[in-house]
């Protein structure tokens, strides 16, 4: 029976170690931190992801699509909060599936663990964490976190699915000649929650991921089943405004008060949440290659860690997950195979969705609160309506119909070029010749 070792047990871990189990292979995960299912979970805040198309796929491939999207909230659109006057809403698609799912991490990691824990084949080790693997006696340096023991293990085949500060990656770059890079934004990241109304309801709407649009930073909200929402304020970490400025409870009362005005109500323990929860740094890794001669791979954020503003880490992990399974069918498990087929494949994507990422934060942040830009969200959907199955809007090729990142990125940038052209000289869709507008795409592309 083949046999592989996944170091880390998160969300691409856990369910490729499902598709594998499903294929006969014996697979044994290390996983560093506590079970998420387990009291000994230090994470006590609710932290929510973007499920889309993607992801969805991969999970129905094990059958679990169903079950996690009954546990996840529809969004249907971004809904915009301007500092003055109303909000609106911007959908992301035309038909009523067009929806991207706010699902929180650990439940869904949670459902990936129970679903592995059916499989016979299988081991989990929590709390173990990998300090090395050293690729000439094949060992895997551990530590028993638990136990405070450090011991090694021979595993022949393993895949580093220990995202964006991976361990095993670590192990290649010291032992290989391997291409390393990683790019950190300006901005930083800290997460605040909006709890219930008093009578238990949200306190904003649930089918929208809000977005407090303010040139050069922003806030997002995505909601939770428990009625809460995780909001998630981007800025920089230096700067006017920047989080080095924040530095008292009446700076953040201060700047929230003139910035956030509508959203101060909301978050009743502003200052004490601003001042708790950490400030995390937003990074793009980039490595290549993924693998070494059959014996190590990487998978996910290991691979390509990406910032988080097109809502497609975890999808693309997941589809990952999809892409190494055909291939261990298509290689008849040889991993020799496999891992140059992987690479091939997954690098020019990962590598494309790295930059749709870093393109999307400068829309969310500067242009979705400008009128032009609602403009051009209505002008996809008709042009999607008028020419169904030829024109596809960059947010539906990526979000919603599993188009190649790489393909999306390439049709996405002519597309915007023209599309903003178009819609910056008009103040409403009537004014668009939509015809003329795809005739000119078309030519375009
Ligand atoms: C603020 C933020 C918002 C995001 N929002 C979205 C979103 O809306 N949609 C989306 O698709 N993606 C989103 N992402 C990205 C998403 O979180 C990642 O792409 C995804 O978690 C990658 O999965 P992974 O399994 O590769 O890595 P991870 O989820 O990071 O899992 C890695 C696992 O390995 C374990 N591990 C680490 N080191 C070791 C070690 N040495 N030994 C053993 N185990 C180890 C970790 O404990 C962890 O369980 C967001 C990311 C951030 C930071």
């Amino acid at each position: 029976m083949a046999e592989v070792t996944l170091v880390g047990g998160g969300l691409s871990g856990a369910l490729l170690a499902l598709m594998l189990a499903r294929k006969g292979v014996r697979v044994t995960v290390y996983e560093r931190r506590a079970d998420v299912r387990s009291d000994r979970f230090e994470e006590g805040r609710s932290i929510n992801l973007a499920l889309s198309a993607r992801g969805i796929h991969a999970l129905r491939l094990v059958g679990l699509d169903e079950d996690v999207l009954a546990r996840a909230i529809p969004m249907r659109g971004r809904s915009i909060h301007p500092v003055a006057g109303t909000g609106s809403l911007i959908p992301y698609g035309r038909k009523p599936d067009e929806v991207i799912h706010s699902v929180s991490r650990r439940g869904l990691n949670a459902q990936l663990l129970d679903a592995l824990a059916r499989e016979t084949g299988v081991a989990v080790h929590f709390q173990h964490r990998c300090t090395g693997y050293n690729l000439r006696t094949r060992t895997l340096t551990l530590r028993d976190e638990a136990a405070g023991r450090d011991f090694t293990v021979d595993s022949p085949v393993v895949i580093g699915t220990d995202g964006a500060a991976s361990a095993v990656r670590a192990a290649l770059m010291q032992a290989t000649r391997m291409n390393y890079s990683q790019e950190y934004l300006e901005h930083g990241y800290k997460e605040l929650t909006i709890p219930p109304a008093a009578d238990g309801s949200f306190r904003l709407d649930q089918n929208a991921l809000h977005v407090w649009p303010r040139g050069g930073f922003m806030m997002i909200a995505l909601p939770n089943p428990d009625r809460t929402f995780t909001c998630t304020l981007f800025l920089r970490h230096h700067g006017t405004p920047g989080f080095d400025q924040l530095a008292t409870p009446r700076d953040v009362a201060e700047f929230f008060g003139s910035t956030f005005p509508d959203a101060v109500p909301l978050l009743p323990e502003l200052a004490d949440e601003f001042f708790r929860n950490p400030t995390g740094g937003l990074v793009t890794v980039r490595c290549a290659p993924w693998h070494h001669g059959g014996q190590v791979l990487l998978l996910g954020d290991a691979a390509h860690a990406i910032v988080p503003f097109f809502g497609q880490g975890m999808n693309c992990a997941f589809e990952d997950c999809e892409v190494l399974l055909g291939l261990f069918d298509a290689c008849g498990g040889r991993w020799e195979e496999i891992g140059p087929r992987f690479f091939a494949e997954r690098k020019p994507n990962a590598d494309a969705i790295a930059q749709l990422a870093l393109d999307n934060f400068v829309e969310m942040r500067d242009t979705s609160a400008d009128p032009h830009f609602a403009v051009k969200r209505q002008l996809e959907h008709r042009l999607e309506e008028r020419y169904p199955g030829q024109f596809f809007s960059k947010y539906a090729m990526v979000s919603f119909h599993r188009v190649p990142y790489r393909e999306a990125l390439e049709r996405g940038r002519v597309q915007d070029r023209i599309l903003m052209e178009v819609c910056s000289r008009v103040t409403s869709l009537a004014e668009v010749d939509v015809d003329a507008t795809f005739a000119r795409l078309r030519a375009a592309s």
